[in-house]
C-alpha cells in the first residue's frame, strides 16, 4: 500500500507534470513574472468557469477576504457577522480592519453558520454576512441572501474551501459556489481543492462597480499609473502560480469528482455505525466537493483516536479544535457561552480523514478498518 498521506500534492503533480511544467516554462521564457499573461489567461478561464462576470486575482485568500471587505467599504464599528467555526481568517480580517466581528454559531449536521443565529444577531449596526462553505459544502445560501435582501446587509461568501462545488436552489437553478453573494474569496493554497504551489487567492463578483474598484485596491489604490485614488494594498498573484492554477483547472471538476467518489467510500464504510457519524449532505451531489471529510465521533475519545491513527500511519485533522469566540485574540464579553453550544460540543468531537484526489480503496479500507477498530473497543 502506498503511504497514506492528508493531502498528496506530489502524486497529482505527477499527473499532469507535463502541462504544469510546460505552463511553468512559458513565464520563465518571456520573464513576465507579475501581472503576465498568464495571470490575465487564468483570470479569463476561471471567470468562464464560474460563470461570473468578474474575478480579480490577489496574493491569498486572506487578502481576498480582506480586499472584498475593503471593497464594500465597511467602516470601523460596523457588524459583520459570521461563524463561530470556521479558520482564523475569515475573523482575522474583520477584526483587522477594526469591524465588529460577530460570531454566532453553526448547524450541527452541516457546520455551515446556523441561520437562526445570523438572525437573532442582526442588530441595526450589522452591515454584511460572511458565510464559510465550510469543508467544501455551499452554506444556506438561498436563507443567508433573503435576510441580506430584507435587512439591506451585504453577503461576501468565504470560498476558500469549496471552489467548484455547485449550488442549487429550491426552484432547481444552479450557480457555482462564489458566485451567489455580492462579492466572494478565495484561496489557492496548496492543500485547497484548487490549489497552486505556493501562495495566491482571487476576489469574484458579478459586480461591475465593485470589480473595477476592487482591481485598484489590489494594485496600491491606483486606477491611472502614479495616481493613488484610495488607500490600497499591493497584493498580486504571480505569473508562476497562474501558469500552475491555469494548468490544473481543466481538472477542476475531475478532481472534486475525486474527492466525492473517496468520501462515497468511506460513507459506505461507516454506514450504521452509531458512535461514527459521517459527514452530513444537502442538496445534489455537486453541493459538497469535500475539502475535507469529517466525522463526529461519539462516546469515543477523539484524541485518543487520533494518535492512534497516527501511530498507524494515517495522518488525521481536527479541523477545528478551538472555537473562534474562546481564542485570546477574539474573546469578547458580549458572547454568552449558551449561544455556542454546537461549536463548543463540535470542537470535541470532529475529526477530519485524508482527503485528497489520489486516495485509492485499499487506503480507505486501511483508514477506515483503523477507525472503527478504534471506535468499537474504545466505547
Ligand atoms: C484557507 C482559508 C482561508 C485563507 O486562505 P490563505 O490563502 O491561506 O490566506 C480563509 N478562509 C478559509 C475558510 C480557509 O479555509
Amino acid at each position: 500500500m502506498n503511504k497514506i498521506q492528508m493531502v498528496d500534492l506530489k502524486g497529482q503533480y505527477s499527473k499532469i507534470k507535463n502541462v504544469v511544467d510546460a505552463s511553468i516554462a512559458e513565464v520563465l521564457d518571456n520573464t513576465a513574472y507579475i501581472n503576465g499573461p498568464k495571470v490575465h489567461e487564468f483570470q479569463k478561464n476561471l471567470e468562464q468557469y464560474l460563470g461570473v462576470k468578474h474575478v480579480i486575482p490577489c496574493a491569498n485568500g486572506t487578502d481576498a477576504l480582506q480586499i472584498a471587505m475593503m471593497g464594500l467599504n465597511l467602516k470601523p464599528g460596523d457588524e459583520v457577522i459570521t461563524a463561530d467555526f470556521t479558520f482564523a481568517a475569515t475573523v482575522e480580517v474583520i477584526a483587522l480592519l477594526q469591524l465588529t466581528p460577530v460570531l454566532v454559531d453553526v448547524d450541527p449536521d452541516t457546520f455551515n453558520i446556523d441561520i437562526d443565529a445570523i438572525k437573532k444577531a442582526i442588530t441595526p449596526k450589522t452591515k454584511a454576512i460572511v458565510p464559510v462553505h465550510l469543508f467544501g459544502q455551499c452554506a444556506n445560501m438561498e436563507a443567508i441572501m433573503a435576510i441580506a435582501k430584507e435587512h439591506n446587509l451585504y453577503v461576501i461568501e468565504d470560498n476558500a474551501q469549496a471552489i467548484g462545488a455547485t449550488y442549487t436552489y429550491a426552484d432547481g437553478t444552479k450557480a457555482k459556489a462564489g458566485t451567489i453573494g455580492h462579492v466572494a474569496s478565495t484561496s489557492f493554497f496548496p492543500s485547497k481543492n484548487l490549489g497552486c504551489y505556493g501562495d495566491g487567492g482571487a476576489i469574484f463578483t458579478n459586480d461591475d462597480d465593485l470589480a473595477h474598484y476592487i482591481r485598484g485596491i489590489v494594485n496600491h489604490g491606483m486606477y491611472e499609473r502614479y495616481h493613488h485614488d484610495v488607500v490600497g494594498v499591493n497584493s498580486r498573484l504571480d505569473s508562476i502560480q497562474a501558469a500552475v492554477l491555469d494548468a490544473k483547472l481543466p481538472h477542476l471538476d475531475d478532481y472534486n469528482k475525486a474527492r466525492i467518489k473517496a468520501a462515497n467510500a468511506y460513507d459506505t464504510a461507516f454506514k450504521g455505525h452509531e458512535n461514527i457519524i459521517t459527514p452530513h449532505r444537502e442538496g445534489d451531489e455537486d453541493n459538497h466537493v469535500f475539502h475535507q471529510y469529517t466525522l463526529k465521533v461519539k462516546g469515543a475519545d477523539r484524541d485518543a483516536l487520533v494518535k492512534h491513527l497516527g501511530e498507524k500511519g494515517i495522518p488525521c485533522g481536527v479541523y477545528y479544535p478551538i472555537p473562534l469566540h474562546l481564542q485570546k485574540a477574539y474573546k469578547d464579553s458580549r458572547y454568552n457561552e449558551e449561544d455556542f453550544a454546537v461549536t463548543n460540543q463540535l470542537v470535541k468531537e470532529v475529526i477530519s480523514l485524508p482527503m485528497h484526489t489520489e486516495l485509492d480503496d485499499e487506503q480507505i479500507e486501511f483508514i477506515t478498518s483503523a477507525v472503527i477498530n478504534f471506535v468499537n473497543s474504545n466505547l
